[in-house]
This record gives structure tokens, sequence and C-alpha cells, in this order.
């Protein structure tokens, strides 16, 4: 056989192999519409599909799961001040460049034309208390004091205006970043996922309700074997808290559940093993984190 005809029935091979659906192929789960899991929204709104899947195929709906194949993490209950119940999470967003000051010592400007975000796993968050791991690979592990929103109640394309009735109440937290790997990901115009979004890369402490707390001139400081490393004060955030829940939710439906970091004032650094970390916003429990050895 000619080469050029070998070539091409590779090719047609090829074709096949790649679009028509093999019986053994497994890759789409048979999950039945009703059981898909409501996304947040309001009470009314239409069903989401999470995953955004292709229509089910009729054929795979007999098919049914009835177990998990094995158990994996999930996120801690977060203590709530005053409550039995503890707060269950569902997503972790992020605000980067909040505090203008912060920006500046990255060798960053703010402006405000939109916040961004970034996002850490529900299970990489741990509550204060304990000692997390000094994580792999990074040689520059950093400190961000941060207050966090604490979302109980849906919340799609709100103005600011009704922005604060979705609060369910705020907590004090640190957003734990390998700066070395964000550095490089910035540098190549990457994502920041190996930077932010790792096992143990968010602690929160216990949330104070909203009735008990409004964010307004409190100060925000984390202080480092004693010694003050953080500080500002909330009123110098360049997007505030009902900006960030109006914008963020622009392009979320904000569920009950979600948390959203607010950003960091200046005066991050880095931390080695055995660093005990005291982070505090006035009026709020403050968190208390050894860093552990390398994990
Ligand atoms: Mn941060």
């Amino acid at each position: 056989m000619p080469y050029g005809q070998v070539n091409a029935a590779a090719a047609v091979l090829l074709h096949v192999w790649r679009y028509v659906p093999s019986p053994f192929d497994h890759s789409t789960l048979p999950i039945k519409p009703d059981a898909l899991p409501r996304s947040g929204g309001y009470d009314g709104d239409p069903v989401i599909n999470p995953g955004g899947l292709e229509p089910i195929n009729p054929e795979r709906m007999s098919l049914s799961v009835t177990r998990p194949l094995f158990s994996v993490p999930t996120a801690p209950l977060v203590p709530i001040q005053g409550r039995q119940e503890g707060f269950p999470i569902h997503r972790i967003f992020c605000v980067g460049r909040n505090y203008a000051a912060h920006a500046a010592e990255l060798g960053n400007t703010v402006d405000r034309v939109a916040p961004f975000y970034f996002t850490k796993p529900p299970t990489g968050l741990v509550l204060d208390g304990g000692s997390i791991a000094y994580p792999p690979g990074t040689e520059d592990y950093h400190h961000e004091i941060e207050l966090v929103i604490a979302i109980g109640a849906p919340a799609f394309k709100v103005s600011a205006e009704d922005a604060m009735k979705a609060v369910f109440g705020y907590a004090v937290g640190l957003d734990m970043t390998r700066r070395d790997l964000q550095n490089a990901m910035k540098e190549k115009q990457r994502p920041w996922d190996i930077a932010k979004a790792f096992e143990e890369s968010a602690v929160i402490g216990p949330i104070t309700p909203a009735a008990d707390f409004a964010p307004a001139e409190q100060r925000i400081s984390l202080r480092v074997n004693d010694a003050l490393r953080q500080e500002g004060h909330l009123n110098e955030m360049v997007w505030s808290v009902p900006e960030m829940i109006s914008h963020l939710s622009r392009y979320y439906h904000l569920t009950p559940g979600d948390l959203i970091y607010t950003g960091t004032p200046s005066g991050v650094g880095a931390l080695q093993p055995g660093d005990r970390l005291v982070g505090a916003v006035d009026g709020l429990s403050p968190i208390t984190v050894t860093i552990g050895p390398a994990g």
C-alpha cells in the first residue's frame, strides 16, 4: 500500500477513534435530572445544571449510583459565636489587591475599574487554634490577614444597597500564599492556583453574626511571634463589603455557605516552621495558628 494511502487510512481510524462513542466509555456519569442539586439562586429560579453537562443520554438513565466508591475530605464546620450549629462551607472566594498599601508593597497599583477574584478549595479551609504544615513547593510562604464575609442568603445580581442582606456574619481569616510561586505565575501570565489554592491555604476563626459586627474603621492586624507584622483599618479597603458582594453576584449565584476573603493590608511576609501567628480584627474573635514542620 502506498505511503499516502496508509496515511489516509490512519487518519480515518483516528477520526473514528476520537468521535465515535465507545461502548466502554463511562466518562459520563448517569445522573437523573431530578437528582441534580440546586446551585444557588432564589426560590423559583430554574434549576441550574451544576456541571454544565450535556443533556443526559436517556439510555444511561436506567443506571443509578447507590453509594460513593470512597470517601473524600470535606470542609470543616466553622463555629459561630453564640450558636450550637456550625457554619457549613460551600465555596471560598478571595479578592485581590483591596488595600492600596499592600498592592504597592508587591509592586502593583490598584484601580477602581473592577475588583478581581481567585478561589480556594473549601477542603483547604482550616479552623484556627491548631497548627498548619509548612506547605511543599515553596521557599517564600506568606501570611495575609483578612476580614472574611460569611454569606447566609442567596444573592444574584444584587445592588450594593441590597448586598448586606446576604451577609450572615464576619470572621478573621488568613489567605496563606506561596509567594514565590505566585510571582512566577504572574510573570508568565498563568493562573495563581498553585500559589493560592492548596491544602490548608485558608484559615478562619469563629464567625460573629452580622447583628453583632458592622465593618467600619476597625483595626485589622497580624502578629508573628509577638511582633506586629500587618496593620490596617477596614475603611482602607478599595472595595467595600457591599460593593464586593454586589460585583461578585454579577458572576455567581452567591449561596449560603460561601466565604469571601476581602484582601490584606500591607506588611505581608515570609513564615518559618514554628512561627506563631495571632490575627485580629477589633470586634471579632482573634485567631491563633502555629506553622508546623514541612508537610
Ligand atoms: Mn489575599
